[in-house]
């Protein structure tokens, strides 16, 4: 399950940065996007196995890039794990009903990011 594609999208380069230090010696192959559109056209090119979605995004943001994932019969089948520095009450519901299959507060930790990968690609099966 280690050799699985994760496509990032975030427009902070230190957010960005940490979160490709943490998967360094993971195995993963990362794809990195810094803005929706970008997110969303290497979505379309890559199908990647699991997408790190940020949710402020200068374009268009996390929510609306994943409603468009989950719209195109191709791609709903790719987990979204929506990360978010702004999770407030709500938010939650707001994230599920957008598509998204989990979601990670900022500021994430190693141990954290790495458990909610590993336990979405198995709920998901991929490269089982
Ligand atoms: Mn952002």
């Amino acid at each position: 399950m280690n050799n699985c594609t994760i496509l990032h999208v975030e427009d902070n380069p230190q957010n960005m940065r940490l979160v490709h230090k943490m998967l360094a010696a993971s195995g993963y192959k990362l794809l990195e996007a810094p803005d929706g559109i970008t997110g969303l056209e290497m979505t379309c090119q890559c199908v990647p196995d699991l997408i790190l979605m940020d949710i402020n995004l200068p374009d268009i943001d996390g929510l609306e890039v994943t409603r468009r994932i989950k719209a195109t019969p191709e791609l709903r089948h790719i987990p979204v794990v929506a990360l978010t520095a702004n999770a407030m009450h709500g938010d939650r519901e707001r994230f599920l009903n957008a598509g998204c299959d989990g979601y990670i507060s900022k500021p994430v930790t190693r141990s954290e990011l790495l458990n909610t990968i590993a336990l979405i690609l198995e709920r998901h099966q991929v490269g089982v």
